[in-house]
């Protein structure tokens, strides 16, 4: 295990009694909120623009025995567009509702502790779903690998799933795509968007600001209450396989060196806790205090956004109910949460290269080449850096961080990477070791925010020209004398103990 409860930084909520009963009640209104929105999603005008029909097939065929939701990015039930248009697709056709994840034995740099947090979740899910007699399914293999013989097997009328920019999951989809029966309809719903991915924008964009108008003129129409998930009224005809999920985290081909956090317990429920602790302690200083990582100010939000064990939409409508109170703050979640984040999700989806220098402008791939060769005054390896053995011990504590709690301070992850274009021979292995340090380490890492907050650090993206410099050329540089003059980096470095190392240079 990375990390003892006695070092916990980040907050942790409460778990008396009686921050129980105000979760529960919290929980209570909201699911109030949606039953008043409509009765079920077959009462409710889906906004079709949420949905991409993938396949050929366009019509459920006749006589089928089920509807299917491939759950993949947003493993959680309620305020679930995807969740809800397989709802609507089973009610409408008389039919059992059952939802499938598939499960890979590796993902990317993930290690055992983002497969705990995901499974956990998802035992969560499973036991949300028995309670609506909706049946999940764990099946093992990519969605491409394990479910077309599935839906065959169970005659089912249609697959449902939600929206994914990244390669490897875009693979899943184009290869379900080829391998479904031909009269299996295979529609997407972009769950994880408050705007729609393909709706926000038609082409990859150049920064916030290009972004910025078109989701928000949309958000009158897109930032909408959720109807519920309901109890289905038709019951599968067969039973779901039991579910071993300890057995499905230690089978994983993950590192398990790096363990579960403690501070972020997985699921719904405790994601709701989180909100609701921010929405009372932290959100009233997020406006001023954000960029401070001495403070306790962020939302900790980003491992359930991540998994999609909450929606962003939902979060966002809390969120916005204290836009009076506190109207900087709100106004500045808002533009993390929605613009920031789903600029990423479009910057992700448009360009192919998004997690290679080639992704860049041309003026950044100009300006790091002209700077290729410059003199790095350090150069770390890889083991290194995992090790937080450098001369920074500002650097060396956010590193320490993000391996003890599964998460670096927002502010602090773009001085970490940028230190970490500084102190490689290149770029290209720059954005190498921080994609791989973010994602092996970072319960919320492999997601598009990452991609583009490491393409952000290391080679501009959605960010300008500045004056030219050694090894950055025109790319945005941070120091350790700006960071002193924004908090005290001695309390930070005092919370987490990194040290000053010894340069070796090996
Ligand atoms: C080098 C680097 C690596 C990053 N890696 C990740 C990552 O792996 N996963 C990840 O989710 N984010 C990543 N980010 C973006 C951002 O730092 C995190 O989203 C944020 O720190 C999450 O903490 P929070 O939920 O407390 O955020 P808050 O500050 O409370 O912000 C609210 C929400 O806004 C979104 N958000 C905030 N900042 C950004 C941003 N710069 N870009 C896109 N969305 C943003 C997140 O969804 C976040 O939960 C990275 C940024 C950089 C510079």
């Amino acid at each position: 295990m990375a990390s003892s409860a006695k070092k916990l930084k980040l907050s942790t909520p409460s778990t008396t009694t009686e921050s129980k009963t105000k979760i529960d009640d919290f929980a209570n209104q909201i699911q109030k909120r949606r039953e008043e929105t409509a009765e079920s999603i077959l009462k409710y005008k889906f906004n079709k623009k949420r949905v991409r029909i993938i396949s050929q097939e366009q019509m459920v065929a006749d006589g089928c025995e089920g509807i299917v939701y491939w759950m993949s990015r947003d493993s959680r039930v309620q305020d679930n567009w995807a969740f809800l248009f397989a709802q609507k697709l089973a009610l409408k056709n008389e039919v059992p509702l059952h939802v499938c994840f598939c499960l890979i034995a590796k993902y990317l740099d993930a290690s055992v502790r983002q497969f705990h947090f995901l499974l956990k979740g998802l035992e969560k899910v499973a036991a949300e779903c028995k309670k609506l007699n909706i049946s999940f399914h764990l099946l093992e293999g990519s969605g491409a690998e394990a479910l077309p013989q599935w839906i065959i097997d169970h005659k089912i009328g249609a697959v449902v799933c939600d929206f994914n920019p990244l390669r490897v999951p875009m693979g899943w989809l184009e290869g379900a795509k080829k391998k479904f029966k031909k009269n299996v309809p295979l529609i997407q719903v972009d769950a994880h968007n408050v705007v729609p991915c393909w709706v926000a924008s038609d082409k990859q964009e150049y920064s916030a600001r290009t972004i910025r108008n078109k989701i928000n003129s949309k958000l009158d129409e897109y930032l909408t209450e959720f109807p519920p998930v309901i109890k289905h009224p038709y019951t599968s005809k067969f039973e779901p396989e039991p579910i071993d999920f300890d057995e499905a985290i230690e089978s994983r081909e993950a590192d398990k060196s790096v363990g579960p956090i403690e501070w972020a317990a997985p699921g719904y429920e405790n994601a709701l806790k989180v909100m609701k602790s921010f929405i009372d302690t932290r959100l009233k200083i997020f406006a001023t205090k954000r960029n401070d990582p001495t403070l306790d100010a962020l939302s900790n939000l980003s491992p359930w956004f991540h998994f999609g064990q909450i929606s962003v939409q939902r979060v966002a409508l809390c969120v916005q109910e204290y836009k009076k109170k506190y109207t900087e703050s709100v106004n500045a979640y808002l533009e993390e949460a929605i613009v920031r984040r789903e600029l990423a999700d479009n910057f992700c989806f448009y360009c192919e290269n998004y997690d290679s220098i080639k992704g860049a402008s041309a003026w950044a791939q100009k300006t790091l080449d002209d700077h290729r060769k410059d003199k790095r005054t350090h150069i770390y390896t890889l083991e290194q850096l995992s090790k937080a053995e450098t001369h920074d011990d500002l650097w060396n504590s956010a590193q320490i961080q993000m391996i003890k709690e599964g998460k670096m301070h927002g502010f602090l992850r773009m001085y970490w990477c940028k230190k970490i274009l500084e102190w490689t021979p290149s770029p290209e292995e720059a954005l190498k070791y921080a994609i791989y340090l973010n994602d092996h380490y970072s319960v919320d890492g492999r997601d598009p925010s990452g991609y583009v907050g490491c393409m952000w650090s290391i080679c501009g993206i959605h960010d300008q020209g500045w004056a030219e410099r050694a090894v950055f050329g025109k790319v945005r540089y941070m120091n350790y004398e700006g960071c002193k003059r924004k908090f005290q980096v001695p309390a930070f470095v005092a919370r987490y103990g990194g040290k000053v190392h010894k340069y070796i240079k090996k």
